[in-house]
């Protein structure tokens, strides 16, 4: 293909044929399986996939490399090519009869709000294999006590299992972007791993702890959470965000939902 890569796509081809083949060994696509690829670009993982899957989506932005895709994949099998923002994806269309296996190099200007996005369709994903930027990937399988551990590993590990698979060096792409990438497997889990009865308070919580990482939870949290209900579920008030497990964050989501329902209840009609 003789396309320009555009920058605003966040355009970094894959052309190292090692990887390509870690990459699809990773993925291990089997016939029958439904295979979602966001941002086929020159098609550099999705003939390989194609080829193992016989059938698979893709959901591709820019709509001068849709003609070139679709004549790269005659005979290799059916390519379904949806030109259209990932970022805007109703992913349960696809998963109608059955749950969606996701891949893709992702654009890295775009991959944490796209992530998000996605965790909104967990129940209708088996897996999701993605190449990022390595310090993403870092921060989303963070453990608590490090400074990669942030909002981003809390909220990802709570809807999913974490799994880095390897590190790709930048001369895999062209052109060769500025940092390095990893490859990752993101599962999402049957069931929650801690007990949240309302996730727009775990959403708030999170959000409001990380927002000044340096300072003490009784701090941050005072606009939600007064000091004695920090301690009343056995947390710090002392302590930092980046302290705290997500059992420890999904204890204090679970406080903040019933404060918000007793303070709903007494006030006046
Ligand atoms: N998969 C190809 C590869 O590995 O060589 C291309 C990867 S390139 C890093 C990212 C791809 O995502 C590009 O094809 C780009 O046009 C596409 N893209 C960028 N923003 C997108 C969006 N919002 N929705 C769908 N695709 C997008």
């Amino acid at each position: 293909m003789s396309h320009q890569a555009r920058k605003r796509f966040g355009q970094n081809f894959l052309h190292d044929q090692d990887v390509i083949q870690r990459i699809v060994h990773a993925i291990n696509p089997r016939p029958g399986q439904r295979l979602v690829e966001i941002g086929p670009g020159q098609g550099a993982i999705t003939l390989p996939l194609l080829k193992a899957c016989e059938k698979l989506e893709v959901i591709e932005l820019d709509r001068d490399l849709v003609a070139p895709l679709g004549a790269l994949a005659q005979g290799c099998g059916e390519l379904v090519i949806h030109q259209s923002d990932a970022m805007r994806f109703d992913y349960s269309s696809l998963a109608e009869q059955e749950k969606i296996r996701i891949v893709g190099n992702l654009p890295y200007n775009i991959s944490t709000p796209l992530i998000f996005h996605l965790m909104n369709y967990s129940s209708y994903i088996v897996d999701m294999h993605f190449m990022l930027q390595k310090e993403l990937v870092d921060r989303m399988a963070a453990a608590p006590g490090g400074g990669d551990y942030g909002r981003l590993s809390v909220m990802i590990q709570y809807h999913c299992r974490v799994d880095p698979l390897f590190r790709v060096a930048p001369q895999a792409f062209q052109p060769v972007p500025k940092v390095d990438s990893a490859f990752v497997r993101l599962t999402p889990h049957a069931h929650p791993p801690v007990a949240v009865a309302d996730y727009n308070c775990l959403v708030d919580l999170v959000r409001q702890a990380f927002s000044q990482r340096r300072k003490t939870l009784r701090n941050t949290l005072k606009p939600l959470l007064p000091v004695e209900d920090i301690e009343s579920v056995g947390v710090n008030p002392a302590a930092r965000a980046e302290t705290l497990t997500l059992a420890q964050y999904a204890a204090l989501a679970n406080r903040l939902a019933d404060r918000n329902r007793s303070l709903s209840e007494a006030a006046p009609p």
